[in-house]
C-alpha cells in the first residue's frame, strides 16, 4: 500500500481520536523507522517511550517469537513459567516484593488505586478512600485514571466523573499538607511529569511528601509508567530521588513494544489484593512476559550509564540552539522549552525532514530508544537543529 492508501483507509475506519502526523511506518531497525515507500526516519520517540530496545532487536524478537509458537496464552488460573520469571526478574531488579501484571499504564494505575483503597479498608474500615494527585499530572484515559489526572481541560464531556479524588499543586508542600485529611488513603505522583510538560518534581518536595505520607500511613504511589525501565538513567526514577514509594506502576518501556502494565508493591502490601479482588484476562500474557524478560535482562548499570551520557549529549548540543530557552528532564526523557516556535509545528517539520519527535504541552519532547547509537543521535540532532534555526 502507498502512504495515501494507508492514510485514506485509516481515516475512514478508525475513530478519529489521534491527530496523525504525515507519516506511515512499516518497519524499523535500531532507532530508524521506514515508511511504505522507502521513507526513512530517525526516531526520537520510541513510540512514546515504549520501544526501549529500539526496533528489530534480534534477541527480543526471538524470545517473543519462540513463546508465540510454544504457547501464546493460558488463563491466569494456571501457572506459567514465563510469567513467574518475569515477576521474579521485575521484583528482584526493582526491589519490590510483588507484582500484578496488567496490559497498560492506566490499568497498572487502576490496580495501584484499588490496592490503596483495599489496604485502607482492611486496616481502618470505610471512609478513607480519597486519592490525592498532583496538578498537571497524567495517569491515563480510563474514567478513574482520567479523573486522577490533574488537568481540568481533560475533565470534560464524560460526566459524571467518579468521586474520591483531590488535587494538590506539584512542589507545593503546604498544598499537599492541606489536602491530606483523614479521608485520604494514597498520594499518587509521577517523579517526572511527562505529558504535563516534562517537569521533574523537586527532590525536597518528594522527600517531605514521603515523610508526610509515612506519618499518616497514607500510601505513596509513584506512577513510573513513562519514567520507568531505564528511561531516566536508573531502572526506576525513584532511585534518582532516594525516595522509595509503597506502590510503583510501570508500563510503557517494560515490554519493549508489547502491551504490558505492572503494579509493584512493597512486602507489607503483598497480600492486600487477595483472590477475586482483581484480575485481567490478558494480564501476564506469556508472549508479552517473554518480551518483558528480555527487556529486563538488558537493564544494567552499563546501559543506565549510557542513557545518562546520551541525555547529557542531547542537552549540551541542543542548548547551543538560540531557539531553545530551557531543557528539562532526566536521562533520555527530555523536554525543550522553545522561545518563539510552536512545538507542534516543529514536530511536523521534523517529520518532513526525516526525524520523529514528540510534544508535551508547549514543549518538544524527546524519548529516543535507550539503545540509540551515537551516530543516530547525531543525525537526529542535526535535523532538529536545522528545523529550530529555520526562518
Ligand atoms: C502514558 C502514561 C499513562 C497511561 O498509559 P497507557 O498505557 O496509555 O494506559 C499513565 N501514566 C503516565 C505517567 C503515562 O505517561
Amino acid at each position: 500500500m502507498t502512504y495515501e492508501e494507508i492514510k485514506n483507509m485509516a481515516d475512514q475506519y478508525l475513530m478519529p481520536t489521534y491527530a496523525h502526523f504525515n507519516a506511515a511506518l512499516v518497519e524499523g531497525k535500531g532507532a530508524r523507522l521506514f515508511g511504505p515507500e522507502g521513507e526513512s526516519y530517525l526516531d526520537f520517540t520510541a513510540g512514546i517511550g515504549v520501544s526501549s530496545l529500539g526496533y528489530g532487536d534480534e534477541a527480543w524478537a526471538q524470545a517473543v517469537a519462540k513463546q508465540a509458537s510454544l504457547l501464546a496464552h493460558t488463563s491466569n488460573l494456571y501457572y506459567n513459567p514465563v510469567v513467574a520469571q518475569a515477576a521474579k526478574l521485575l521484583c528482584e531488579k526493582s526491589g519490590f516484593a510483588r507484582v500484578f501484571f496488567a496490559n497498560s499504564g492506566a490499568e497498572a494505575n487502576e490496580c495501584a488505586m484499588k490496592l490503596a483503597r483495599k489496604y485502607s479498608f482492611d486496616t481502618y474500615g470505610a471512609g478513607r478512600s480519597t486519592i490525592v494527585t498532583l496538578k498537571n499530572s497524567f495517569h491515563g484515559r480510563t474514567m478513574e485514571t482520567l479523573t486522577a489526572t490533574g488537568q481540568d481541560e481533560l475533565h470534560q464531556y464524560f460526566d459524571p466523573f467518579p468521586p474520591g479524588f483531590r488535587y494538590a499543586a506539584a512542589n507545593d508542600l503546604d498544598a499537599l499538607k492541606a489536602a491530606l485529611d483523614e479521608t485520604v488513603c494514597a498520594v499518587m505522583m509521577e517523579p517526572v511529569q511527562g505529558e504535563g510538560g516534562v517537569q521533574p518534581l523537586d527532590a525536597d518536595f518528594v522527600h517531605k511528601a514521603s515523610e508526610l505520607c509515612r506519618e499518616k500511613d497514607i500510601l505513596l504511589i509513584f506512577d513510573e509508567v513513562q519514567t520507568g525501565v531505564g528511561r531516566t538513567g536508573k531502572l526506576y526514577a525513584w532511585e534518582q530521588f532516594g525516595v522509595r514509594p509503597d506502590v510503583l506502576t510501570s508500563a510503557k518501556g517494560l515490554g519493549g513494544g508489547l502491551p504490558v502494565g505492572a503494579c509493584l508493591c512493597v512486602e507489607k502490601l503483598g497480600s492486600v489484593m487477595g483472590p477475586g479482588t482483581h484480575g485481567s484476562t490478558f494480564g501476564g500474557n506469556p508472549i508479552v512476559c517473554a518480551g518483558v524478560c528480555e527487556v529486563l535482562s538488558r537493564m544494567d548499570e552499563a546501559l543506565f550509564e549510557q542513557v545518562r551520557q546520551k541525555g547529557e549529549f542531547l542537552r549540551e548540543t541542543l542548548s547551543e540552539c538560540d531557539e531553545v530557552a530551557e531543557i528539562r528532564g532526566m536521562g533520555l526523557m527530555l523536554g525543550l522549552v522553545l522561545k518563539t516556535k510552536q512545538a507542534k509545528k516543529v514536530a511536523s517539520r521534523c517529520v518532513e525532514k526525516g526525524l520523529l519527535v514528540l510534544t508535551a504541552k508547549t514543549l518538544v519532547r524527546l524519548l529516543p530508544p535507550l539503545t540509540i547509537s551515537q551516530e543516530e543521535l547525531e543525525q537526529g540532532i542535526a535535523i532538529l537543529k536545522e528545523v529550530l534555526t529555520e526562518k
